[in-house]
This record gives structure tokens, C-alpha cells and sequence, in this order.
């Protein structure tokens, strides 16, 4: 193992340009402050992320993303990640909603792009292009392709999941450094992403978790039913 998150596992294989990440079951929010496991989530989240990463594949979206292996496990391009969580917004939900006192569920007249440091001592701060530049974490151009990428994931998921009766709230991307070309990284999934139920609002994602809303792994499985998977 070359390195444990909250969700996954990184594991080297014979190649060392390609690494095997394994999707766990654990949870958590708030920083690591809540913990625990929502059943089957590692099984999902595989399934889920493999289809994002090859639809956006069809949209000229380059990512990680080579091949799912098994029911958990992914294999991916080894990336030297760039330390920015890159989040995506059209709907006000979460920390937005906090931050500018905006109430959850208005829709926003264009799309917002934020940059998170990833530093988990500090609590991934928010910060702008030119923390970013100071910080010596990304130059100008790669921080104009991060916020390209961003935008060109939200249009294609969005157009994409309103055929599925699904709501893209906001979502976040990490990206990474392959052969000097950035690459999409992570997952793309209900840990990472809000999906709300265009016609209930219902939450189908980890807000589930968060709030103690309950029947997590059932929004989960909804997803996934939703792009036509099966169990
Ligand atoms: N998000 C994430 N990991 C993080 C923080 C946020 O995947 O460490 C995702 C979250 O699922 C949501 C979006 O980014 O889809 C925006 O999250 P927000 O800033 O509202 O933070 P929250 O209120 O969820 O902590």
C-alpha cells in the first residue's frame, strides 16, 4: 500500500506509472470529525466513478481513469496531485449557503468555481488564484485549465443527469500531474458530489450521511440505478 485516505486505498502494481485504488466502505465529514461506514459504499462509488470517468472520456475530458479491475478496485494513471480541491457550484447548498447567507436550493445565475487548499491541518481553506500562485502550488495557466475543466465537467454531468431526473448541486474535482499534462483524479461520486431529485429535491448523495438523514446506502444504490446499473 502506498497510502490510505478516508475512502480509498492507493496500491502500486507492477507498473510504476499506474497505481490500483480500492474504494472503501468507511465515512467521514466535517474534517474526519464524524466517522463511520455506509454498506456496499466502496462497491458504488467504483461503479459510479468508472461511469463518470468514461462518459466525460466521450467529451474529450481527459482523467486518470484506465479501467475498473473488480467490484472495489480501479486502475488509474499514478498522478502528482496538485493540492486544490476545485469545486463546482450551481445551486446554493452547503458551505456556500453558510458563507454568504444564501438559503439551500436557490438556483445561481451562473456557475461558481471555488480552489480549496488540500491541507488537512488547516481544514482545506478556501482560498483564491493568487493564494494559489503565492502558495507555489499552481502556475496561472494550470489554474485556467483546473477552472476549464471544472466548468466542462458541470455542463456535461448536468446535461447528462437532468435526462436521469437528477440535479448536479455542486460537486469536487481533484486533479493531478501525468507526463506535464493535467489529469482529472479522485472519483466522481455521492461522496464527492450533491444530487438532489429534480422533481422531490430529495438529497442522493453523502449530505445523507452528514445530516443523519438516514437510508444512505439507498440513495447510494439510487444513483447508480439511475445511470442503469443494476445491484
Ligand atoms: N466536497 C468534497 N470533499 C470535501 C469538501 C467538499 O467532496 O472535503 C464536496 C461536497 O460533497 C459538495 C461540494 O464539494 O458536493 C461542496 O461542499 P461544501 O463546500 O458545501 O462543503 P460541506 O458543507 O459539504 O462541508
Amino acid at each position: 500500500m502506498l497510502y490510505e485516505g478516508k475512502a480509498k486505498q492507493l496500491f502500486s502494481t507492477d507498473r510504476p506509472d499506474e497505481v490500483r485504488v480500492y474504494f472503501k466502505d468507511d465515512a467521514t465529514a466535517f474534517n474526519g470529525e464524524k466517522k463511520g461506514t455506509i454498506q456496499s459504499k466502496g462497491v458504488l462509488n467504483n461503479s459510479i466513478s468508472t461511469f463518470f470517468f468514461e462518459l466525460l472520456k466521450t467529451h474529450g475530458i481527459p482523467s486518470h481513469f484506465i479501467k475498473k479491475i473488480d467490484d472495489r478496485n480501479m486502475l488509474v494513471k499514478k498522478l502528482s496531485i496538485v493540492p486544490i480541491e476545485v469545486v463546482v457550484r450551481n445551486i446554493v447548498a452547503g458551505s456556500l449557503s453558510k458563507r454568504l447567507g444564501w438559503e439551500e436550493g436557490r438556483k445561481l445565475s451562473q456557475s461558481v468555481v471555488e480552489l480549496y487548499y488540500k491541507n488537512d491541518a488547516l481544514g482545506d481553506p478556501l482560498i483564491n488564484r493568487s493564494h494559489a500562485a503565492a502558495l507555489g502550488i499552481a502556475t496561472s495557466s494550470q489554474l485556467d485549465t483546473l477552472e476549464e475543466l471544472g466548468t466542462r465537467v458541470s455542463d456535461v454531468l448536468t446535461k447528462f443527469l437532468a435526462d436521469k431526473k437528477l440535479l448536479l448541486v455542486d460537486f469536487k474535482l481533484e486533479f493531478g500531474l501525468y507526463d506535464g499534462q493535467i489529469l482529472l483524479g479522485d472519483e466522481i461520486s455521492p461522496d464527492t458530489c450533491r444530487f438532489w431529485d429534480s422533481a422531490t429535491n430529495e438529497k442522493l448523495d453523502k449530505d445523507r450521511f452528514r445530516r443523519n438523514l438516514g437510508n444512505v446506502e439507498g440513495a447510494y444504490q439510487e444513483i447508480w440505478r439511475r445511470l442503469g446499473g443494476g445491484n
